[in-house]
């Protein structure tokens, strides 16, 4: 029997932009999934020292933008966790959710996918699911092919690497432009680019 296929998109989202939006469009079509659930993360244990908007806000603009495509959800599964919000967690709450007729996936940046073996309890979280690290066509790098092998090696998992177009939009980049009182027209949806304006958000 086939198994049916789903995508969690995990990000910060801070803001969420096109790039993001692109990269779970090309994983749902490139490893047939029926549908990607955007996991805005709660409290991320690996920014403690930065300043993070409040997750509130990243929920609502992820659901602004997820909005128009039927295949998109947004989850409150890490919005709604108290304390520290670790991967391991949240794909535990999915596993359980769904039976074993569904093959998880999960999406997320290639950066964030090079510190994986630092993360809270890897072994869980790579039984749990497939990886799939999007990055820039032409940036794959050594060190991520490295870390691909290195995976593979010690927990016998693969991770696909996807190449997105238009990976080259950043979060940093949009908050800075808001700051800077620069356009961030066609690098988020319209929906967003309102609701940062309407919230102050990023001055
Ligand atoms: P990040 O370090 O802020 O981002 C790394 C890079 O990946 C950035 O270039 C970022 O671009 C991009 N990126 C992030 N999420 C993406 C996505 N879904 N699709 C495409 N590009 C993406 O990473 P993060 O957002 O904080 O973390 C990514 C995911 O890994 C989250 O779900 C997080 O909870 C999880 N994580 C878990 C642990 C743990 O459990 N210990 C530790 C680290 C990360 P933008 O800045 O433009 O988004």
């Amino acid at each position: 029997m086939t198994k049916l296929k789903i995508g969690l998109m995990g990000g910060t989202f801070d803001p969420i932009h096109y790039g993001h939006l692109v990269a779970a469009e090309e994983a749902r079509i490139n490893f047939n999934l029926s549908k990607v659930i955007f996991i805005p993360a709660g409290n991320p244990p690996h920014k403690k020292d930065y300043k993070v908007t409040d997750s509130e806000h990243r929920y609502i603009m992820t659901a602004l933008a997820v909005n128009s495509n039927p295949y998109f959800e947004v989850s409150r599964v890490e919005v709604d966790r108290e304390g520290y919000t670790y991967t391991v967690d949240t794909l535990k709450w999915f596993r359980e959710k769904y039976d074993n007729s569904v093959e998880l996936f999960f999406i997320s940046g290639a950066d964030a996918i090079l510190d994986i073996l630092t993360w809270r309890k890897v072994e869980e979280v790579l039984k749990y699911c497939t990886f799939i690290a999007a990055t820039r066509p032409g940036y794959t790098s050594e060190q991520l092919e490295r870390k691909v092998k290195e995976v593979k090696n010690l927990y016998g998992k693969e991770i696909f690497i996807l190449e997105v177009t238009g990976m080259a939009i950043s979060s940093t980049d949009i908050r800075k432009k808001v700051k800077n009182g620069q356009s961030i027209k066609y690098l988020v949806p319209e929906a967003v680019e309102y609701y940062i304006i309407k919230n102050n958000l990023y001055r």
